[in-house]
């Protein structure tokens, strides 16, 4: 995986990208929250012996774009509820979780390292990556985190995640900004 905080920054540039929601406290809460969740089934993996390759495992089910669906529809449904279900304000907020929650995935799939991602479960609990995997993956444990080798994940992830996203973000408000000023 990439790290928490990678997920994180991702869900900041995306809300800092995103002009056409309210972006209160509980938006940003909210956004960082869905963008780390997947790995939440880590609890699984250490706690409750589930092995990696089961559906519910580590990379399973709470990876794949079906979850990140479910998980948007329940946080647009709960914490957004003046919006008015299915309104044209609740499908934009549907759409902004959705997708940051389905981030965390595809993300995870183009690491170089660990169990691939069942990105079509629940259809099937295939794993997959990426041709193309250039993040270096995260070690699951703190200790290893804290060793060289988690330096080298981090500046691979500055490299691949932080600086594409953050650069996004940058134009983004620009744009917005020159179109409100225009
Ligand atoms: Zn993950």
């Amino acid at each position: 995986m990439p790290t928490i905080i990678t997920h994180s920054v991702v869900a900041v540039s995306a809300g800092v990208s995103t002009t056409f929601l309210n972006r209160s406290l509980k938006f940003w809460i909210l956004s960082i929250v869905c963008s780390s969740l997947p790995d939440a089934d880590v609890i699984g993996y250490h706690w409750l012996y589930i092995p990696s390759y089961h559906f519910l495992g580590h990379r399973g089910f709470f990876h794949s774009p079906f979850f990140a669906a479910i998980l948007s529809f329940l946080v647009v449904s709960v914490f957004y509820r003046k919006e008015g279900m299915f309104s044209k304000q609740w499908w934009k907020y549907f759409l902004y979780f959705f997708i940051l929650t389905a981030s965390h995935g595809i993300l995870d799939a183009l690491t170089n390292g660990g169990s691939g991602i069942a990105l079509l479960s629940p259809l099937t609990n295939e794993r997959y990556f990426f041709p193309w995997t250039p993040i270096e993956v995260s070690p699951l444990s703190i200790s290893r985190f804290l060793s060289p080798r988690g330096m080298t994940v981090l500046l691979s992830e500055l490299l691949w995640i932080w600086i594409p996203v953050l650069l996004i973000a940058i134009v983004v408000r620009l744009k917005t900004k020159r179109n409100a000023t225009a």
